[in-house]
This record gives structure tokens, sequence and C-alpha cells, in this order.
């Protein structure tokens, strides 16, 4: 799925694509559940970010959290929450998730 999105990237077929940093892609989420949810997208193909030859690996946290502030200030964010999952996609990329005061209360119990 991930693998599919840098694709749809690449030939200019995804309709949910931000913008080009070095190492990854930023893609605005294909839900809102989270109004400003957003996703770094790996180009490399890795399963961890420890996968990542060294001076690419610190190239790429540092862009994810460029990435993280520029959602949290276009969102005007009070707290980012970013998570790095995939079990069932193998394709290295990090969920940004804008939080907003109260907003736990609108979503009940389910955590993100
Ligand atoms: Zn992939």
């Amino acid at each position: 799925m991930i693998c599919d999105r840098v694709t749809g990237i690449q030939n200019g077929t995804n309709p949910y694509f931000v913008k080009e940093l070095e190492t990854g892609y930023v893609v605005i989420g294909d839900h809102q559940y989270f109004r400003g949810y957003t996703l770094f997208l790996a180009k490399k193909h890795v399963r961890e970010l420890h996968d990542l030859p060294i001076a690419i690996r610190q190239k790429h946290l540092a862009e994810m959290a460029i990435v993280s502030e520029a959602v949290a200030q276009a969102f005007s964010a009070e707290k980012m929450n970013i998570e790095s999952l995939g079990n069932g996609d193998a394709h290295l990329h990090w969920d940004l998730f804008p939080r907003y005061a109260g907003d736990l209360g609108h979503h009940g119990q389910n955590g993100k």
C-alpha cells in the first residue's frame, strides 16, 4: 500500500501528494479523522528506520521533524502524535497526527 502510494507519486497519479523532500514524500492522509493527518513516506523501500544507511537515516529523521513542525504550524496543533507502524505494510513511513484540546472527547477511547 505504501509502495503503491510512492509509485503513484512518482508517476503523477497520487492526488494526496504534497511535497518531495530529499529522503521522502509528504502526503496528506486519505482520511481526516484527525484534521491535518499527514504521512511522510521514505523514498527507499526499507522495513525499519535502522535499515537506512546512517547518513540517510539522520537526514530522514531530520526531515520528518521538519514535516512535523510544518503540520503543527499549518493546523495549529497543540501536540503532534507521531508513529511508525506498518506491521502489514513493510515500507518505512510516519503517521503524523495533529492533536487539539478536546479531540479525545470527540473520538472516544480509540487512542489516536
Ligand atoms: Zn515500498
